[in-house]
């Protein structure tokens, strides 16, 4: 076990790499960390790719919807700029600002800052995804998080694509991927594992066993009721 101790009046800096796959906790993990830093009364800067609007133009938003303000660059360059006398920069979704994030964070750290990157490690083909692997090579602390396969249960490394898309990098969530173990992934897109929701076109097959009491399936009876109302 590695004991991190923080000297302060020798502003040594460090970078951190946060990565899996989706679905993973990844956000919740750099999130964590920066509440920490903010308890103990260190400056904080959070930034993001402006290319992320999935849910909030200025929050680091996960999935479990715990969220922490933040601010939306376009480049890796402005972040340099943006950093300002903050202790500690935080960098969520970082697959997005491309090769160029490897000299931002290096610098940050060289200038005494600890720098907590978070992101994808694979694309959808299972293939590594600068700029995350180069990072985790310079980086001094590199945790790797898991998902669980929806498949069979076992941890999962991999974000299955299920949408037809063939674009490396498409902002999505739970529609677009699934979690899924070595066994389970396939750098073709799958069909979804779970029970796709009710066909959004014509026929009118009557779904019998559906486990879903909440979805918006037509009220009328695939056969008249006999009872009397
Ligand atoms: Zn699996």
């Amino acid at each position: 076990m590695h004991t991190v101790v923080v000297d302060a009046s020798k502003q040594v800096g460090w970078i951190e790499v946060v990565c899996g796959s989706m679905f993973s906790g990844k956000t919740e993990e750099l999130i964590r960390r920066l509440r920490r830093a903010r308890i103990a009364r260190q400056r904080v800067e959070i930034f993001k790719p402006a290319v992320d609007a999935r849910f909030s133009e200025t929050d680091v938003v996960s999935h479990d919807e715990t969220a922490i303000r933040s601010t939306p660059v376009e480049g890796a360059p402005q972040i340099v700029l943006l950093a300002g006398s903050a202790d500690v920069i935080g960098i969520d979704e970082a697959q997005f600002f491309g090769a160029e994030l490897v000299n931002v964070c290096q610098q940050l750290a060289r200038d005494g800052k600890r720098v907590i990157v978070a992101g994808l490690d694979q694309d959808y083909r299972g293939e590594p995804f600068e700029p995350i692997p180069e990072l985790m090579a310079v980086a001094e602390f590199v945790t790797k998080l898991h998902a669980i396969c929806v498949v069979c249960g076992n941890p999962a490394n991999h974000s299955q694509r299920i949408a037809d898309s063939t674009k490396r990098v498409v902002v999505g969530a739970g529609e677009s991927y699934e979690p899924r173990c070595r066994r389970c992934f396939s750098p073709l897109p799958q069909a979804p594992s779970a029970p796709p929701s009710p066909s959004p076109t014509g026929s009118s097959v009557p779904l019998t066993a559906s486990p879903d009491a909440t979805s918006n399936a037509p009220d009328e009876p695939a056969v008249e009721s006999p009872s009397s109302s």
